[in-house]
């Protein structure tokens, strides 16, 4: 699908005592390991640096017993802002996207970047590709999420490094994405770190047979659930505006739920996820629309009557 390098990325990180933790950094990116595959998914180049920590300075002991790695590992290590730099050269000029397993990664990344004032890898959403919910779709189990050892277990790869280091975690997962069928890779999806700044650089995507839709900041609750973008209920296939067949209702004040129905193609499910900007806190709504069968109707029907017989008690 893609006609550019892919960056798999997989990082190894410290994390401090609950008095040490910083809210910004809770955990301090100590490797960074990367595979470079070119668009043919041929393997390119390797990327493998340790980074000297410098907020939490001893190695936790979850660290320890998971990647081995002791204090004195560290000692030729050069800073973050380094190893950044080197590994931005590492990814090159030409159109890259980032893979990785799962979407950790992406955040804590980024969370290390602005620690450490450096240039920020994405102004907005970071588009790249989950290559572990990839493995799922490629399984015919889409929501399914499994380790990156049983990953490879299932794909017969060698298993010829260990676990748990940068680099070895990296080409792990590039073995497994060239397993992956290509057509998956248009499911890609987006890290949030970086909210949209402004209505022109909001994200609307259609995957076929859903469309996905991530907001600006508003400046409360109310403002986004009145946003006409937000509250709005389209058919992913034709975009027609549909009429309600249940109202827009929440469980939890977190997800919101409404659905409707296209005379052509059935019944519509939207979901609006209100989530927190990581900086100012303020919300953004991440929103999936997608065409629903009539067990996932019934199911969100009770759903919808749970929510009202719950707000009347
Ligand atoms: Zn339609």
């Amino acid at each position: 699908m893609f006609s550019m390098n892919y960056i798999v990325l997989d990082l190894e990180w410290n994390m401090g005592n609950r008095r040490e933790e910083l809210k910004v950094m809770p955990f301090e990116i100590v490797e960074i390991g990367a595979v470079k595959l070119d668009p043919e998914r041929n393997e390119t180049g390797r990327f493998s640096r340790l980074i000297r920590p410098r907020v939490y300075k001893r190695m936790h002991w979850a660290n320890k017993s998971v990647f081995h790695l002791e204090n004195s590992d560290f000692r030729d290590a050069d800073d973050f802002e380094m190893v950044y730099s080197e590994f931005l050269a590492f990814c090159g000029d030409e159109p890259y996207i980032f893979c990785t397993w799962g979407d950790t990664d992406l955040t804590e990344l980024q969370r290390n970047i602005f620690y450490f004032e450096c240039l920020p890898i994405s102004e907005g959403p970071l588009e790249y590709l989950d290559v572990q919910k990839l493995n799922g779709y490629n399984d015919g189990l889409p929501k399914n999420r499994i380790s990156l050892e049983k990953a490879v277990e299932e794909h017969s790869i060698a298993e010829n490094e260990g676990f748990h280091r940068a680099v070895n975690d990296a080409a792990y997962t590039a073995e497994i994405l060239k397993q992956i069928d290509k057509k998956y890779e248009a499911y890609t999806s987006f890290n949030t770190y970086h909210v949209p700044a402004d209505p022109d650089s909001e994200i609307l995507r259609n995957y076929g047979n859903y469309v996905k839709y991530i907001s600006r900041c508003f400046s409360g609750k109310a403002a986004l659930l009145h946003n006409k973008k937000v509250k709005s209920l389209k058919c992913p296939v034709c975009g027609k505006n549909l009429n309600r067949t249940i109202p827009l209702f929440t469980t939890n004040t977190k997800h919101y739920y409404t659905m409707g129905e296209c005379e052509s193609h059935g019944s519509v499910k939207t979901k609006i996820r209100v989530k927190k900007e990581e900086l100012q806190g303020l919300p953004y709504a991440v929103k999936t629309t997608r065409l629903i069968t009539a067990a996932e109707e019934e199911n969100l029907k009770q759903k919808y009557q749970k929510s009202i017989s719950s707000k009347s008690e």
